[in-house]
């Protein structure tokens, strides 16, 4: 046991190394240094690979001895990664990765040129190599089971239809209503909120829930995104408008709430494979809880709004609460995913979810897909993208290769809900606290019932065990009936 544990060490030591120079890429790293960071990346990312399909971890894992529950689970879960792993040829993963070399650049083109033609045949070629990866993979039902499986272990493509048909009929008329009332003004968090001061106003109340800066720290990336290297070492970052003022604070604490989940996962497996979130799914859920169900309710803004007034006296200082909690929860259709508000993001995510099984299972042809795209939008959020650079190309997952990734955003939104009213009977006291500015109580009950497990348990057995049911659109639906039923008057 003791030998594949030192061997896993050392292949979760590469993989974070490998990770270590890709928060440099997108923080500090010379634009110039491009190529050879690429190179730098794929080496250790391919020794890792090599090392954890060679025959001697086989081997090790089929001779070891578990010595406690951790060491059992450990190799449960790193057998299921050797076999994925083995199952793919290394000949074919070479194609992905070129493949998805030549398609981000023209998918960058494309979009600054709002070219649809220009990205088509790469698209055409990502969607084609998508269907060999699944074949190789494996899968019961539908190719797309195996694409969906690589970032929301367990869950199938039918688990995820039958979710999101139930939501989608809900939410479309909503989201109809909401547009035909009298909208809310996002005036306010528009004007001037100089960067030093947003930059600590963020940091400060994510330190407030819990991130630890002894075990972190916070940079400025294009892309806000986190990420760890160790138990002891989660980063965010986060890019900040001096002109608006939620993609910097909201985007704070949805990254806080990610590493948050990063800092929590029990010490005792540091430098393991199960030091990690369990799916993209779950670890959205943190994010979603910490920005939304926590940051975009009341009890939070009676405690951080006079200081926001104080931070902000140019902006904030003659608005009344209800004028600014409003405008932080305006629901406006849009067609740009990244800007969508709590009410429409997850229609963004279904379209995406539909296109990409069509895409796979060849029912909808490359070229037919911005007409495909547009006509959903205006079906389901009552708009038509001007262009294609705001429809079909918003979006770098498709150029990257990443397909069966989408739907976790919203599989996340979901789970938070769940969650979160979870939280709430088990501590009765919450809003109280939040309206205190007091976390430590919410972030052990998180930590007991999710953080601590890392990968030990799937998401599906977090949500029972936590929550008593499985994955529901429900919970979600009540609460935006109820939240934006309030604000919106229905
Ligand atoms: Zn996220």
């Amino acid at each position: 046991m003791r030998d594949l544990r030192t061997r896993l060490s050392r292949i979760t030591d590469l993989n974070h190394a490998a990770a270590l120079l890709e928060w440099d890429q997108e923080t500090y790293m010379p634009s110039g240094a491009a190529e050879s960071r690429a190179r730098q990346v794929a080496t250790l990312r391919s020794l890792a690979h090599e090392l954890l399909t060679a025959d001697e971890t086989v081997t090790l894992l089929e001779f070891a001895v578990p010595d406690s529950d951790i060491d059992a689970d450990l190799i449960r879960v790193v057998k299921k990664d050797v076999t994925k792993a083995t199952k793919v040829p290394s000949s074919l993963i070479a194609e992905m990765a070129e493949a998805a070399g030549l398609s981000k650049g023209a998918w960058q083109k494309a979009r600054q040129t709002n070219d649809f033609d220009i990205f088509a045949p790469h698209l055409s070629k990502i969607v084609e190599l998508a269907v060999r990866h699944a074949e190789a993979l494996g899968y019961d039902e539908t190719p797309y089971d195996a694409l969906l499986d690589q970032y929301e272990e367990g869950m199938t493509t039918s688990q995820v239809q039958s979710v999101f048909s139930g939501l989608k009929d809900e939410l479309v008329p909503i989201v109809k209503t909401i547009a035909e009332a009298t909208p809310l003004s996002d005036s306010i968090v528009h004007g001037h909120f100089p960067k030093e001061s947003q930059w600590k106003f963020g940091l400060d109340v994510a330190q407030q829930m819990g991130y630890d800066l002894n075990h972190g720290r916070q940079d400025v990336s294009t892309h806000p995104f986190s990420t760890a290297f160790s138990i002891t070492d989660v980063r965010i970052t986060t890019r900040i408008d001096p002109e608006f003022f939620n993609p910097g604070f909201f985007g704070t604490l949805h990254e806080a709430g990610h590493a948050l989940y990063e800092q929590g996962i029990d010490p005792g497996l540091e430098g393991s494979p199960l030091a990690d979130g369990t799916s993209l799914g779950m670890h959205e859920s943190q994010s979603r809880l910490w920005e939304n169900l926590i940051g975009r309710n009341r009890p939070f803004w009676q405690h951080y709004y006079p200081q926001a007034q104080e931070v902000f006296p140019a902006a904030f200082g003659g608005v009344d609460f209800e004028s600014f909690f409003r405008s932080i929860n305006a629901v406006a259709p849009s067609p740009i995913r990244v800007e969508a508000d709590e009410v429409t993001y997850n229609l963004h995510i279904m379209l995406r979810f539909e296109l990409e099984q069509d895409m796979i299972a060849g029912r909808i042809a490359t070229k037919d897909l911005p007409r495909e795209w547009n006509d959903r939008m205006e079906a389901w959020l009552g708009i038509r993208p001007e262009n294609d650079a705001e429809g079909v190309l918003q979006d770098i997952h498709w150029s990257l290769g990443a397909i069966g990734y989408f739907p976790t955003y919203a599989l996340g939104n979901l789970m938070s809900v769940q969650l979160f009213n979870a939280a709430s009977d088990a501590l009765p006291n919450l809003d109280q606290m939040t309206s205190e500015g007091r976390f430590e109580e919410l972030l052990s009950w998180l930590r007991l019932n999710v953080h601590q497990w890392g990968r030990r348990r799937s998401a599906d057995e977090i949500l029972l065990d936590a929550t008593g049911s499985g994955l529901s659109a429900e919970p979600w639906l009540n609460y935006v009936r109820k939240k934006f039923g309030d604000l919106y008057d229905f």
